[in-house]
């Protein structure tokens, strides 16, 4: 046992899962309930990420199972309760949320909410002793992002971050590629996710106080992918930002372009957009290049490289994939593969590029 836990804080800690539990050094002391094959995970927000994709990725996984869920809307409840055998002690609002404290059949809290609501809503589940999964992008600044690792750090909870594409293997074969320098040293990467839609009145995507606008919402895949492509941290960003359809984005970017500079003049493109269908990640190596394309689609990424090699889709459930590696994780108390620290690194970058294009597009240092 860690020896920053006295006894009787561990068995006031741990409560009635004390008998199947342990501390283990490790990935920081997180507490383990090693009893159950299934852990138990509460969405927070059920909307149509929740409801269309993560929610049926609960029936697939090995490790973990809906148990419970966190709604503002009441007319909800029964239609997810019937449909997932939710009881009724597991069904919690916004207001009661943090009473999950006293809840052991929920291991994880899920956070899918607005990205203006993340930083309140999974500081509230690592504060309750819960392990929280947050969705890209982690919060809307580097302050929020802190302070939720801060949190989970004191919980001893495990906190990763909702990149389904780290998780997903050709993904993860590229990423093999630029560590491994199959094709050389890595020297430009261009990253594009985006699509082309419209929010109506009210939608929280539109909303700056709600974290609204495509950079956030699809740009991150862009700054991860150029990260994770390169394997390398960059040193300086600059970007731009703009609106065509002010009517519908007056307050948030319909479109972002940004450029990164890395160690060793390696370099990145990155384009989002609300306003037009953009799904590519081509990295430039010295000896070869390869690409994915698209780079990020539920249906499946698919990658092909210049000797030939193709990589076909990969026709497992993203999300179920993501979320069985998670609970993994926490039952095997190691690293998670998209920790906090990861989500916060992007949205250094992202405040950058806002503050970029404020000053008309000069280089940010990080
Ligand atoms: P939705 O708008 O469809 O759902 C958000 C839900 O949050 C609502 O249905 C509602 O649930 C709850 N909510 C609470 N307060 C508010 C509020 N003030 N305004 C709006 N909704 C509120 O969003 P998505 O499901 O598309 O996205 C949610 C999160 O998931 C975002 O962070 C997004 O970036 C991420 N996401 C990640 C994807 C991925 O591939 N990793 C894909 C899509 C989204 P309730 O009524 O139950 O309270």
């Amino acid at each position: 046992m860690s020896n920053r836990y006295s006894r009787k804080d561990f068995f006031k800690k741990t409560g009635s899962l004390i008998a199947g539990a342990s501390l283990v050094a490790g990935f920081p002391n997180i507490i383990i309930p090693r009893k159950k094959d299934k852990l138990g995970v509460a969405l927070v927000g059920l909307g149509s990420y929740a409801s269309g994709l993560l929610a049926p990725g609960l029936q697939m996984t090995q490790h973990c199972e809906l148990k419970g869920i966190v709604t503002g809307s009441p007319h909800k409840i029964p239609r997810w309760q019937e449909r997932y055998g939710i009881a009724d002690g597991n069904v919690y609002n916004y207001q009661n949320m943090h009473e999950v404290a006293n809840n052991d059949e929920i291991d994880v809290i899920y956070i899918v909410l607005p990205t203006g609501l993340h930083a309140k809503y999974a500081i509230i589940g690592a504060e309750a002793g819960k392990h929280v999964w947050c969705e890209k992008p982690m919060t809307k600044t580097v302050d929020d992002c802190q302070a939720l690792i801060n949190a989970a750090n004191k919980s001893k909870v495990q906190l990763t971050i909702g990149y389904r594409m780290q998780h997903e293997p050709n993904t993860q074969t590229i990423i093999k590629y630029g560590k491994e320098k199959t094709y050389g040293a890595v020297k430009e990467v261009k990253a594009g996710a985006g699509y082309s839609g419209g929010h109506g009145p009210g939608n929280w995507r539109a909303s700056a106080e709600l974290g609204g606008g495509a950079l956030y919402d699809m740009g991150v895949y862009a700054i991860n992918g150029a990260r994770y492509a390169t394997n390398m941290e960059p040193i300086a960003v600059r970007g731009k930002q703009w609106s065509e359809r002010e009517e519908m984005y007056s307050e948030v970017d319909e479109f972002t372009e940004f450029e990164l500079r890395f160690p060793e003049g390696v370099t990145a493109f990155g384009e989002t957009s609300f306003g037009k269908s953009t799904n590519y990640l081509d990295v430039d190596a010295e000896e070869g290049w390869y690409k994915l394309r698209p780079m990020q689609s539920y249906s499946g990424v698919r990658g092909e490289t210049s000797d030939g090699i193709k990589l076909p889709a990969d026709p497992n459930h993203q999300q179920a994939r993501q979320m069985d590696n998670d609970a993994l994780g926490i039952k095997e108390n190691s690293k998670p593969l998209v920790p906090g620290e990861d989500g916060l690194r992007d949205i250094r970058i992202v405040e950058a590029i806002m503050e970029s294009s404020k000053r008309g597009g000069e280089w940010i240092d990080l």
